[in-house]
């Protein structure tokens, strides 16, 4: 079984041991899984086994991927998209599946793993893949010569949090400021959106600013509501979507400086409107990158958001094969 917990939703699939997906089911992360929350995680479990048709005693293994940096020891030192208790989810997993293994891996891991398994990278044959995940916070994952790069604190490839903005003063959740995932993803999205409408509302309505920030609130509710008022041609979502790509390919490019993969694979669930920026993103990519990896490909992934559920239990299943994992 595969799980991607995301600061907004949790993505579950479950696998037979060849890796054919069986079922999936979502569900609201913060409502099941922020810490305090009262939703039995158990049960969401449950609807994706009756969805695969297996039952809990068949489970032999359980992928964790969770949007956070995961060390060497398994503990999350930085989660900044939703308050998740960790050690309250495995134990949960731990008491509904106590014959399978476990394990815990970050998001972006996960969906690199995904990619290069059953995504646009598995018929690549490349051997260096750089996976950035575009969901409510920015990650990467990084396959190297065929293995994920794992590091001491699980921060390599905190890409999100790179400054692609020294002078921004709204901090990030991570605590810094100008971060890429600032601009680049979900939460960014509408963030810019909304600053640039409220900005135009004081401009040009002369509207005040309370009254500006809850219509903007309530014109841009999540990032499906700014894709689709930029295929509308609002200029407020215009505006947002140029500064998403403008950053994403300036970020791309810093990345392309540490590690020079092969292919830039964009998953996550905004990669699935990857229609709306893919151009934009190459050409601010190929402006900024050092010349010898200007013709580095973007693409992205044709599992979409489900790389990392995929990913996930392709790591489970590789604790199978090595005997890791726990128990
Ligand atoms: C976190 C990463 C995570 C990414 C995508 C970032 O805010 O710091 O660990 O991979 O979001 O969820
Ligand atoms: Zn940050």
């Amino acid at each position: 079984m595969g799980i991607d917990v995301g600061g907004t939703h949790t993505k579950m699939g479950a696998f037979s041991l060849e890796g054919e997906q069986l079922g999936t089911h979502a569900f609201d992360s913060q409502r099941v899984l922020a810490a305090g929350s009262q939703e039995p995680f158990a049960s969401e479990v449950d609807v994706l086994l009756e969805r695969a048709g297996a039952d809990e005693g068949r489970v032999a293994a359980v992928g964790l991927a969770v949007p956070g940096a995961v060390s060497e020891g398994g503990s999350l030192e930085l989660c900044p998209n939703i308050d998740l208790d960790l050690e309250h989810c495995k134990a949960l997993l731990r008491a509904q599946f106590p014959q399978a293994r476990l394990t815990v891996l970050n998001d972006a891991d996960a969906a690199v793993l995904g990619d290069c398994w059953h995504g646009s990278a598995s018929g690549l044959r490349a051997e260096n893949v750089a996976l950035v995940t575009l969901g409510t916070g920015v990650g990467a994952g990084f396959v190297f010569r065929g293995a994920l790069y794992g590091s001491a604190r699980g921060a390599a490839g905190e890409v999100g949090h790179l400054c692609v903005d020294p002078h921004e003063q709204e901090p990030c959740s991570c605590g810094k400021a100008g971060c890429l995932e600032q601009y680049a993803s979900a939460k960014g999205l509408v963030r810019t959106a909304r600053r640039h409408r409220v900005a135009c509302a004081l401009a040009e309505a002369g509207m005040a600013d309370g009254c500006a920030k809850r219509e903007a609130a309530e014109a841009f509710p999540d990032a499906r509501s700014v894709l689709e008022a930029f295929e509308h041609g609002e200029p407020a979502a215009r505006a947002a979507l140029d500064r998403f790509s403008d950053a994403l390919g300036f970020g791309l490019s810093q990345i392309a400086c540490v590690v020079d993969p092969d292919v830039f694979v964009l998953g996550g669930g905004l990669s699935e409107r990857a229609d709306l920026f893919l151009d934009a993103v190459r050409a601010r990519y190929r402006a900024c990158a050092l010349p010898v990896c200007r013709d580095t490909p973007v693409m992205a992934s044709e599992l979409g958001n489900a790389c990392g559920v995929h990913g996930a239990a392709y790591r489970a299943l590789e604790t199978l094969a090595s005997d890791e994992g726990d128990p």
